[in-house]
């Protein structure tokens, strides 16, 4: 149906635009992972071992790559990116009645983990420019909504309670403004956690996203730059947190040849072997996915340069691995018309999630100022960004 605001002409320009950069295809989904390299052997290997569950070398070897990508201290392998959040958040010493401050557009795992320790999830706004947290939006509303009481912790002035963490997320690959997150936590002594699930092989000022705040993590799902399966990573520069995360997710036992003394209520989240040997094949070929994604990147903002439709370009100082391109419409009215027009016509497109706020969940948790966050879920479609062979 051609309404007046709609510009048809717009919509064939980017398809056939997206299409030219994966020929092909007839359908053109959003993600598909690649496994051309040494994925087939050491998945073989880690079944020849009998070694397919929670001990192995391939879950050793996952971490030590992990902490060589990232420049963390310390990685812990974990069943997926939720469970990594979900351990990160039970060593921020919260207490349940405690609040975290996270980002109103994000994938819903972010608060569910928040939830899963029973602390309140408070939604700060993001950037246009990063879609992720906000650092202005974050001071905002710390001085209006926020007090450091004299046992040195901040509270929420409206509800009187703590709040422990701040859960900064970098949308799609694209750094958020970490740094400034850094010294707004520090002030206010708030202990911050990256969710970097989708910035695996982005950085920030030459430093690895995830090892800015106290905690990390990463995620390594089906959808996601580089993946096992299912698998999670947890990093940290501090090696009593990186030993409570270890003991954590390996039912907190304690370790001994034969005795099985738990002291504590732990979880059954270590990695298996057998995804570990997925990961450390696909591991090894981040450096060339993430040059991959960049090509493509370039290749579609010399593609939409001279059209009426912006595609999300990572900022100064920042490397984005671009694990899904983005593209910013006019409006909710055109965003919906492309959404329509480029999903009929063999090229996947999606919307940004529903924002957090707007869930039954998660509908009385409080927020500060969302304008952009609400902008942003108008007119933020993402676009095919998988690998070209
Ligand atoms: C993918 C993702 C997660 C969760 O990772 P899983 O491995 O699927 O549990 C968490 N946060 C964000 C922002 C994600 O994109």
């Amino acid at each position: 149906m051609e309404t007046p605001n709609i510009d048809v002409d717009l919509f064939k320009s980017i398809v056939s635009s997206v299409k030219q950069q994966f020929p092909i295809q007839e359908f053109i989904p959003l993600h598909a992972p690649v496994f051309a390299g040494n994925e087939r052997n050491y998945v073989l290997d880690a079944i020849d071992s009998t070694y397919v569950s929670s001990v192995g070398t391939y879950v050793n070897r996952f971490e030590s790559m992990m902490v060589e990508i990232t420049g963390a201290k310390y990685a812990i392998a974990t069943v997926n990116g939720t469970s990594s959040l979900h351990v990160a958040l039970l060593l921020s010493g919260l207490q349940p009645e405690d609040e975290v401050l996270s980002q109103a557009l994000t994938f819903v795992a972010t608060a569910n983990a928040i939830s899963y320790i029973g602390s309140k999830i408070v939604f700060i706004d993001v950037d246009r420019d990063t879609l992720g947290m906000s650092p202005s939006a974050l001071r905002i509303f710390l001085e209006t909504s926020a007090e450091k009481k004299p046992d040195g912790f901040t509270y929420n002035k409206l509800t009187g309670r703590r709040i422990g963490a701040c859960v900064p997320m970098h949308t799609f690959g694209l750094p958020c403004r970490i740094d400034e997150i850094v010294t707004i936590c520090e002030e206010w002594n708030i202990i911050l956690i990256e969710d970097a699930a989708e910035s695996l092989g982005s950085y920030y000022r030459g430093k690895h996203t995830g090892v800015f705040g106290r905690m990390g993590v990463f995620s390594f799902n089906g959808n996601k730059t580089v993946t096992c399966g299912g698998g999670g990573a947890l990093v940290t520069n501090d090696e009593n947190l990186a030993k409570r995360a270890k003991h954590l997710t390996t039912q907190a036992k304690i370790p001994h040849k034969w005795e099985f003394v738990h002291d504590e209520i732990g979880y059954n989240y270590r990695m298996p072997n057998l995804n570990a040997a997925l990961a450390c094949a696909q591991l090894e070929q981040l450096n060339h996915f993430v040059d991959n994604k960049r090509e493509l990147n370039k290749a579609y903002r010399n593609a939409f340069d001279n059209l009426d439709v912006m595609l999300v370009n990572e900022m100064e100082n920042a490397r984005s691995n671009y694990w899904l391109n983005a593209l910013v419409f006019n409006d909710l009215e055109e965003r919906n018309a492309f959404l329509d027009y480029s999903n009929r016509n063999g090229v996947m497109t999606r919307p940004v999630w529903e924002l957090l706020p707007r869930l039954n969940m998660f509908k009385n948790c409080q927020s500060g100022s969302l304008v952009n966050s609400i902008w942003l879920a108008d007119r933020v479609v993402n676009i095919p960004s998988g690998f070209r062979v």
